[in-house]
């Protein structure tokens, strides 16, 4: 099959690429392999090329090959280039602009007619976006990416030359440029020592890890908004093909279709799109001898958060694959005792007919990984070629038919007045513009409207709406398919943002503005008024972030209690008060003195624990409060547990991580610290919790998030609360589900006392976001200590579900959701959710910063 083609392709290149053979100079030198350039042998084993590797190579390709450009996306978060290579013929990345210009008016046909749309699929090319290692230590498809390019680029057989002369090919060979480096430096540094592939001790991005794949409705990272810049701003690629790898012991390749449930508002052709290219990569993968490969398992089409799923409310195709890992470069041998089942579509690992042809075992090693890539790149590459018109086409019908389905009258609408924070409402309005949606400006400026009738509409009432899961099961009898990930994201209740979705005459809508970032009117802040000092009702989050601007500017910030009304804060007279009121769009109202009770804050030396069992709520804590410009350092276990903390913090806080991960190293990892070099090993210890208890003792405030509270809980600090879902001794978190208990990740509804410090400017109602296991119950305490209920559950369970799904949601009928102690002169916060999650739960991040300031407040009254 093979030999015959490779007699075409010289026929082929006068007919399809002319100006691309005669334009190449005969003196240029042929285009280098990834192997010869980096002089390794990429793909041997224990042979990783890093990040400053991999860009290299592609810019030497780019320079010696007319059928590759490089782009640059953007800086990576530790300040890496963050490339794109583009690759087609000549001809067509001499026209990319116009190739461009189709894709951007296929995927907005708003003003086309019939004719115009057709004649546009038929002059396009389809744009196949392959996206390569967003999570690092899959790390096969970094490597893979530079020997397809260079495949591309040197092919002379007319198959490969009419896919390329078909379409135009975006591949990114990381996603993450840094975790690929932190991958490949740990990776060589342990090589020929017991923990060679073993796993790192700290995450594999700067601030989110693995939650790299978990940003992109909310688009917080500069990874994320960089390629999200370019697939729905420049380049609105048909398809986009997402390259994964997964455990080592079950099928050898996931590939197309997904598995159930199936998102209700997600247009069908996307699936039948997605499900072509899967068939194609199937049945090329069996052709060559390829075994394990399956469809149908684990990775669902509902949930919106990851890399290509979010494009498919935007009349995107989008695939996943998976294929198994190694230990990253270094080969794993598995008997066939060792293969396993488990999970959704693969019960127990034998033959059915979504994996007809299981992997009997044996040796999987880097360059197995690369060989599936390399096969089901070219059948993506295949696919989209072969049905290019079909494709362009079919965006363009997906988009017309978003907007013909949609009630032209109906909009979702973000009231500026009567918002508590009209900061992040209009942050909202900046985020659905960034994801390239319509957003216009009443024609009275005091409300945002977006239109459903658009070509994102349908993503437009995914991310504004509430979610219901569906609940598939496979057979009558049997129980339901849990959710992948999460299975809530309304925006507006994610981010406490009033929106509401209404009947707006045409007439009125008309009279209204679209909007632009530029043109985004954000409230203004500043100075109004004069005297000594400055005030502002405190429900804002900004106002924490212009709270710690002043005090590192030398300014003094005082709050005062309102009962249950929003406190005031205020901020004494400065020169750089105005410009960062204004920065922050905080409005402030002069004043002559200090209102009677303000209380002066003291900025806090804040302390965030840090395991070698990396907990990415720690690094998504990290980069809130560094957002908001917090003093925050990290702590680890031999700090904990050298004592003492008061000389240096005045806050400590424990991200979500469990009792055994936390004390004892345990847990994680498949294992635990055991499987790291010994100066990682270990946990705080039983002296970390002593540490600990002696810091509150002192005058310290602790800060507990999710299941860190069951380091608390128990013999150790004799508070009168316990975990009403732990499994665990003492009444501690230990993740227990069993009961028929489960709340994957949902809005629940929940109640806040604003009358204490942590309950500040907070709505009494809040829809919190819940993903844990955790219920607290209280007793009254001894008299040494304080307890305050600072956020509880309804006392009926078919009140608690806002959006998502619960199972056993009368669980938390009447428990505490957070609660604070006060022992001696010291605090607790104890949270049983997480009111900072992956930085998407805006509407909750004053809790946490509260809590904080809780701990700055004097004594003294100013
Ligand atoms: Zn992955």
């Amino acid at each position: 099959m093979r030999k015959l083609r490779s007699l075409l392709p010289v026929v082929l290149i006068l007919a399809a690429v002319p100006a691309a053979v005669a334009q190449k100079s005969p003196a240029a030198a042929p285009p280098p392999s990834p192997s010869d350039f980096l002089h390794i042998q990429v793909g041997a084993d224990r042979v990783l090329a890093d990040y400053g590797q991999i860009s290299s190579y592609f810019k030497a390709l780019a320079a010696a090959s007319n059928r590759v450009q490089v782009e640059v996306l953007g800086k990576t978060t530790l300040g890496e280039e963050m490339i794109m290579a583009v690759i087609s013929t000549p001809e067509n990345l001499r026209n990319k602009a116009r190739y461009q210009e189709i894709a951007r008016k296929l995927a907005d046909p708003r003003g086309l007619s019939p004719q115009q749309v057709d004649a546009m699929a038929r002059e396009g090319k389809t744009i196949l976006l392959i996206t390569c290692n967003i999570h690092s230590t899959e790390i096969g498809s970094s490597q893979m990416a530079m020997e397809w390019a260079y495949k591309l680029a040197t092919a002379q057989d007319a198959e490969t030359l009419g896919r390329l002369n078909n379409s135009i090919v975006l591949l990114v060979p990381s996603l993450n440029p840094d975790g690929e480096t932190m991958v490949t430096e740990w990776y060589r540094k342990y090589l020929g020592t017991k923990y060679e592939g073993g796993p790192m001790p700290y995450l594999y991005h700067h601030y989110v890890g693995h939650d790299d794949n978990r940003d992109w409705f909310m688009l917080t990272q500069i990874e994320t908004k960089n390629v999200n810049h370019m697939v729905y701003h420049e380049w609105y690629p048909q398809f986009w093909l997402d390259e994964h790898q997964m455990g080592y012991n079950g099928p050898r390749i996931y590939i197309p279709p997904n598995a159930d449930p199936v998102a209700k508002l997600v247009n069908p052709l996307v699936h039948r799109g997605n499900n072509l290219m899967g068939t194609d990569m199937g049945w090329r993968l069996e052709e060559a001898g390829k075994s394990g490969v399956i469809f149908g398992y684990e990775f669902d089409a509902y949930w919106p958060g990851g890399t290509r799923n979010t494009g498919w409310w935007k009349n995107m195709f989008g695939v996943l694959t998976e294929v198994a890992s190694a230990h990253i470069a270094t080969p794993i041998e598995v008997e066939h005792t060792e293969l396993q089942g488990g999970g959704k579509g693969l019960a127990t690992y034998e033959q059915q007919i979504n994996f007809p042809n299981p992997w009997p075992g044996g040796v999987w090693r880097l360059r197995d990984i690369m060989d599936y890539e390399l096969i089901i790149s070219d059948a993506a590459l295949e696919t989209v070629s072969k049905w290019r018109e079909e494709f362009l086409r079919g965006v363009a019908s997906m988009a017309e038919h978003a907007v013909d389905s949609a009630d032209p009258a109906q909009v979702w609408r973000i009231p500026m007045d009567g918002q508590r924070d009209p900061v992040t409402a209009t942050r909202l309005a900046a985020l659905m513009l960034e994801h390239g949606v319509e957003v216009k400006l009443s024609a009275d400026k005091r409300s945002f409207l977006i239109p459903l009738a658009q070509p994102y509409g349908r993503f437009v009432e995914e991310m504004m709406g509430l979610q219901r899961y569906p609940e598939v099961r496979p057979t009558p009898t049997s129980g339901i398919l849990e959710p992948y990930d999460v299975a809530a994201w309304s925006l507006p209740l994610l981010m406490g943002v009033k929106a509401d979705k209404v009947n707006v005459p045409a007439a009125e809508q008309k009279a209204a503005t679209v909007l632009s970032s530029a043109s985004l009117p954000w409230p203004p802040g500043g100075l109004a008024g004069s005297g000594g000092y400055y005030t502002v009702a405190g429900t804002e989050n900004n106002i924490f972030a212009l709270t710690n601007a002043m005090q590192s500017a030398g300014g003094q910030v005082f709050v005062a209690a309102n009962g249950g009304n929003a406190p005031a804060v205020i901020f004494s007279a400065n020169p750089q008060l105005a410009a960062n009121a204004e920065k922050f769009h905080i409005r402030l109202q002069g004043r002559a003195d200090l209102p009677a009770g303000a209380v002066a804050l003291k900025q806090a030396r804040i302390a965030l624990y840090k395991s070698y069992i990396p907990s990415m709520d720690e690094g998504w804590t990290r980069f809130i409060l560094e957002q908001y410009g917090y003093r925050v350092k990290n702590i680890e276990n031999k700090d904990v547990k050298a004592g003492k903390l008061n000389d240096s913090w005045d806050v400590i806080i424990l991200p979500d991580s469990s009792r055994e991960t936390i004390v004892d190293g345990k847990g994680g990892f498949g294992g635990g610290t055991e499987l790291l070099p010994p100066e990682y090993q270990g946990g705080i210890g039983k002296e970390g919790v002593h540490a600990l208890r002696e810091f509150v003792d002192n005058g310290g405030t602790l800060i507990t998030l999710a299941r860190a509270s069951s380091v608390l809980i128990g013999e150790d600090f004799g508070l009168p609360v316990r975990n009403t879902l732990a499994s665990g001794p003492g009444g501690r978190a230990e993740g227990g589900e069993g009961g028929g208990f489960n709340i994957p990740g949902s809005l629940l509804r929940a109640y806040v006392d604003t009358s204490h410090p942590v309950g500040y400017g907070m709505p009494h109602e809040i829809a919190e976001f819940y993903d844990g296991a955790v219920a607290f119950q209280t007793s009254p305490p001894p008299p040494e200590v304080g307890r305050t209920v600072l956020v509880w559950y309804p006392d009926d369970a078919k009140d608690i579900l806002v959006s998502g799904y619960a199972h056993g949601a009368e669980k938390l009928e009447r428990k505490a959701a957070a609660v604070a102690f006060t022992r001696g002169k010291g605090k607790i916060v104890m949270f049983g959710f997480r009111p900072q999650f992956r930085a998407q739960t805006e509407g909750t991040f004053q809790l946490l910063f509260n809590s904080i300031r809780w701990a700055e407040m004097e004594k003294s009254g100013g």
